[in-house]
């Protein structure tokens, strides 16, 4: 009998059509390996109210026999920020991941108190066989220490994933992206490019960290007088690290505000990533007696976020920072597309507060960490796969990159535009799309999930109130007792009022009510009517919730 060659399969299950919790699953014979499993935060006005998006799990609940571990590119909350929920509901799984990629992992699974499943710290080099999988780790550089590339050798072929990364010359810690390996992978032939797209819209390359560097010491440096604040995502533990060498060389004191900052950059020191000598940095609650001359404050909050660090000293909410005339506040991000307004509100209160705040394009306060379209040739053009999928993109950069890589002489029956829930099958000869899998996505509200009719109820809630029917019935004699009505976020006058119990009294006169088929229907007929009539009185279109309250009969006041 002739062995019949296995496939190789992959599938999407989040990061493709979207920018956010991206969960690649790659399955050969009966072994399946997960690549990164992230989360999306929500947007206030499309998911009022959620926490937290992350990926739908059935797929994974479905294979947890074959499922062998999870591999980690790096340590950003697109790519970490499921793993919680994934090891609540499917288990204990292995993970993979850098040094930095796990204690950020561990710290998330210790404060929701879940069993830690095996933990492995992999370094760039290393090489780990996980079921079927030979794992090879791969630096690049990002806007976080340990970020890896990923190329994963299976008996159908090397599937090389870039995981987030730009190509940094000159990086902050000396550990460059291993280039040298990428194209040893490349020559000894790839079937499987995945490649992230997040920059493809920009032409060039991608500033190298440095230069921030070099731009805050000249703040730092031409504001002598002033306290000096600077706002900046705790995970870049390369900025922080720029930023603290700048103040032990000035001899100013360094502390660090709001929670990410104090747990990333106690993490980073733990695991010596992040140096500095014992005596620079001070708690935030010891700075009052420090000259403003003397102090760097590095805080979180330069996305606007309401709870962080920087909103609550621009609204005069900090317990331990006072705004004032003597601070240079410096915004060292861009504001990611949606968080604009927030942080323009920031900037202003900031200003009214009498700071000096610097921000924006003007000066080099931010890089990006992703590679611009001349990094993203590069790549491909060392990575020479057969097959290309662009992944860590919406809809348009996952376009823009397959023109890329058609421009690069890729042809297009080799190039696959993937959505969430898609299957790929990789034959002898032969890149397509095969049965989609369950996949979506899950909100997270708290320590629950909810589904999208909650969050279709919450929009109604938000913007037109709510009606509720209360029908108060004696089941004995099936007579309609009573009726109240009860509103929240829209106003009925009397006169309304009494029409709407009257025609709710005149619904159920002429609705028979004896069963629960029968019931459904009585609640159905009264909230298209009374909502016929809200919406041709008041215009809107409130939630009419009616409830079929049955008394076995009627309480007397002393019973109570
Ligand atoms: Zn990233
Ligand atoms: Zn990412």
């Amino acid at each position: 009998m002739v062995k019949k060659n296995k496939e190789l399969e992959v599938a999407f299950l989040g990061g493709v059509g979207e920018i956010g919790k991206n969960m690649t699953a790659i399955k050969y014979a009966n072994d399946i390996l997960l690549i990164d499993c992230g989360s999306t935060f929500p947007s206030m006005d499309d998911t009022p109210g959620i926490d937290l998006i992350i990926p739908d799990f059935s797929f994974v609940k479905e294979n947890l026999d074959k499922i062998k571990g999870i591999v980690i590119t790096h340590g950003h909350e697109d790519h970490i920020g499921g793993i919680p929920y994934l090891l609540q509901e499917c288990g204990n799984i292995p993970v993979f991941g850098s040094s930095l990629a796990i204690a950020l992992i561990k710290h998330k699974l210790t404060e929701k108190k879940i069993n830690m499943p095996k933990l492995n710290v992999v370094k760039g080099g290393d090489k780990k066989n996980i079921g079927v999988f030979g794992v090879e780790f791969i630096n690049v550089t990002h806007s976080i220490l340990g970020a890896f590339a990923l190329s994963i050798t299976t008996p159908a072929g090397v599937v090389f994933h870039t995981g987030d990364y730009k190509i940094d010359y000159t990086p902050v810690d000396g550990e460059s992206i291993d280039l040298g390996r990428i194209a040893d992978i490349g020559n000894s032939g790839v079937t499987l490019m995945l490649g992230e797209s997040t920059n493809i819209e920009k032409k060039g390359t991608t500033i190298s960290e440095k230069e921030v560097g070099i731009t805050l010491q000249r703040i730092v440096e031409s504001n002598p007088d002033k306290r000096i604040i600077i706002a900046t995502f705790a995970s870049n533990v390369n900025r922080v690290q720029q930023i603290i060498n700048i103040c032990e060389k000035v001899g100013r004191k360094v502390a660090f505000d709001g929670r990410s900052m104090v747990n990333i950059s106690e993490m980073a020191k733990k695991l010596n990533i992040l140096d500095y000598k014992d005596n620079t940095v001070v708690p935030i609650e010891e700075i009052k007696g420090i000259e403003p001359s003397k102090l760097c404050i590095i805080s979180t909050g330069s996305q606007g976020e309401p709870m962080s660090a920087l909103t609550r000293m621009a609204n005069g909410e900090d317990k331990e920072v006072v705004i004032g005339e003597q601070d240079v506040v410096a915004i060292s991000s861009q504001p990611i597309p949606g968080n604009e307004k927030a942080v323009y509100t920031l900037i202003n209160n900031l200003y009214r507060r009498g700071a000096k705040v610097l921000y924006g394009s003007l000066e080099q306060l931010h890089v990006s960490g992703h590679a611009c379209q001349d990094e993203l040739k590069l790549m491909l053009s060392l990575v020479k796969p057969k097959y290309f999928i662009p992944v860590h993109g919406e809809y348009r950069h996952l376009k823009k990159h397959e023109e890329l890589a058609l421009s690069m002489g890729i042809p297009k029956e080799n190039i696959k535009l993937v959505d969430i829930g898609n299957k790929i099958v990789i034959k002898k000869k032969s890149i397509q799309f095969s049965d989609s899998i369950e996949a979506g996505e899950v909100y997270v509200d708290g320590n629950s999930n909810v589904d999208s009719l909650v969050l279709r109820d919450r929009k109604q809630l938000s913007t037109d109130g709510v009606v509720i029917l209360l029908l108060n019935i004696n089941v004995e004699n099936r007579q309609l007792t009573s009726v109240d009505i009860l509103t929240r976020g829209i106003v009925f006058d009397e006169e309304f009022l009494e029409e709407m119990k009257i025609l709710t009294e005149d619904t159920f006169a002429t609705s028979s009510y004896k069963n629960e088929s029968e019931r459904g229907g009585l609640k159905n007929n009264l909230k298209r009517k009374i909502s016929r009539v809200i919406l041709n009185k008041l215009k809107q279109r409130p939630m009419v919730l009616p409830l079929l309250i049955e008394q076995i009969k009627e309480k007397s006041e002393d019973e109570e």
